[in-house]
C-alpha cells in the first residue's frame, strides 16, 4: 500500500465508510497534484496533446463567437483543468489571426495541481495578463467569458445512488475483512418510487455547481463557454465510474491515487445546471468538422509536407467515429441574444 492509500485507510478505520465523491476527490487531488497524467508514458492521452489542430479549431472558434458579438475589447479567457497548456498555446497561437482577440484577453486558468500549474507555465511563457486560480467559481466576472473545459468535468467526484430493493442507498467507500478497498452501501435513504428496476444513477454535484456559475456570468455578460468530454448528451443511469493507469482500464479501487478516476459527463444535467442557452452537444468529429478542421489540416500540410502524416493521423484520430469522434462530445454555452457558436448547425 501506498502512503496515500494507508492515508486513506485510517480516515476510514477512524471515522468510518468515505462517500464516494469524497474518496474519488481525495484520490484525483493526490493523483493529480504528484504528476504530469498525460502523453504515451502517462496514464492517458487527450486530445489538444494527438494534435495541435484542436486547440487550433477551438482558438479559431472563440474569435469567431467574439467578433460575432462586437469585438468587446475586454474579456476573461478562462481555461477549467489545463492539464500541459497545450490547449490553450495552441488556442492563442490560432486566435492571432484577430491581434485584438489576445489584446482584449485576461488568460485564467483554473488549475489544482501544482505539478501542472508548473507545466502550464512553461508552455504559455511569454503570455500577457495570465493568472491562475483553484476554483472558478473565484474568478472575477467582470468581462465577457471565454472559457474552454477539455476533460474536465469528467475528473470531478461523483455520488452513486444505488436502488435496491424498492429502496435507495449511497454508495461509500470501506476496507472489506481481507484489508482491501471495497464498496459498501449505506443503510436505506427511503423508498425508491416509480418505475424502474435496480441500478445506479449518479450525481455529479462540483460540475453543477461551476456549470450554474458558468451560466450565470454568461447570461450577465455574454460570452461562449465551450465543455468537450466524453459522456452522454441525455441523463441516463449507469455506473461508469472508471480508472485508467498507463492507457488500460483499472480497478477504481485498487490503487486510490496512483490512477485517474473519471466518470462519463451527463450533459444534459450540466446544461441543466447552467441555465444558459444550450448548443449541441455535438459529436467531437461532428463538431471539428464543421468547425473546418479538414481544411487546416490541408492548409498546414501544404505548407509543411514533412508533418502531413503526423497532421492526417492526428485529425482521424480526433474526428474518427471509432476514435475519439463519438464517443467525445462538445457542448456550448451562450448568453441571452448573444450569437451562435459556430460548429452546431442551426
Ligand atoms: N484539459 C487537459 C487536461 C485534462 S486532465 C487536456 O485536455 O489535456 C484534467 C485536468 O483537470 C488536470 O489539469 C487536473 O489537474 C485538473 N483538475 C482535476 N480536478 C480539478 C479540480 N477540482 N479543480 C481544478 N482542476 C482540476
Amino acid at each position: 500500500m501506498s502512503d496515500f492509500a494507508r492515508h486513506l485507510a485510517g480516515l476510514i478505520r477512524a471515522d468510518g465508510p468515505l462517500r464516494l465523491d469524497r474518496f474519488m476527490g481525495l484520490a484525483n487531488a493526490h493523483y493529480y497534484a504528484t504528476r504530469d497524467p498525460l502523453g504515451a508514458a502517462g496514464d492517458f492521452t487527450t486530445a489538444p496533446e494527438v494534435s495541435q489542430l484542436f486547440g487550433e479549431m477551438i482558438g479559431l472558434a472563440l474569435v469567431d463567437h467574439w467578433e460575432r458579438s462586437g469585438a468587446p475589447s475586454r474579456i476573461r479567457l478562462v481555461e477549467l483543468g489545463p492539464g500541459r497548456g497545450t490547449l490553450m498555446a495552441d488556442l492563442l497561437r490560432a486566435a492571432r489571426v484577430r491581434p485584438a482577440f489576445g489584446a482584449a484577453a485576461h488568460v485564467t486558468l483554473v488549475e489544482t495541481s501544482p505539478a501542472l500549474r508548473a507545466r502550464q507555465a512553461a508552455a504559455l511563457a511569454g503570455t500577457e495578463r495570465l493568472d491562475w486560480a483553484e476554483a472558478f467559481e473565484t474568478v472575477a466576472a467582470d468581462a465577457p467569458l471565454y472559457l474552454v473545459a477539455n476533460e474536465f468535468f469528467d475528473a470531478l467526484p461523483i455520488r452513486q445512488f444505488v436502488r435496491s430493493h424498492g429502496r435507495w442507498h449511497e454508495r461509500f467507500v470501506g476496507i472489506g475483512a481481507d484489508g482491501a478497498f471495497g464498496f459498501t452501501l449505506s443503510p436505506a435513504l427511503g423508498p425508491a418510487e416509480g418505475a424502474g428496476g435496480d441500478g445506479i444513477v449518479e450525481v455529479n454535484e462540483p460540475a453543477r455547481a461551476v456549470a450554474a456559475a458558468i451560466g450565470a456570468w454568461l447570461n450577465r455578460t455574454g460570452g461562449l463557454a465551450l465543455a468537450i468530454d466524453y459522456g452522454h448528451a441525455r441523463s441516463a443511469p449507469g455506473d461508469t465510474l472508471q480508472a485508467v493507469r498507463a492507457h488500460r482500464f483499472a480497478d477504481p479501487l485498487a490503487e486510490p491515487g496512483e490512477a485517474d478516476l473519471t466518470a462519463h459527463v451527463d450533459f444534459e444535467a450540466l446544461a441543466r445546471a447552467a441555465g444558459a442557452t444550450a448548443h449541441g452537444p455535438a459529436a467531437q468529429g461532428d463538431w471539428l468538422r464543421a468547425l473546418g478542421i479538414d481544411a487546416r489540416a490541408a492548409a498546414l500540410a501544404r505548407a509543411r509536407p514533412d508533418r502531413a502524416e503526423t497532421l492526417a493521423s492526428g485529425l482521424a484520430r480526433l474526428t474518427d467515429p471509432a476514435e475519439m469522434g463519438t464517443l467525445f462530445k462538445a457542448m456550448a454555452l451562450t448568453g441571452p441574444g448573444g450569437p451562435l457558436p459556430a460548429g452546431f448547425g442551426s
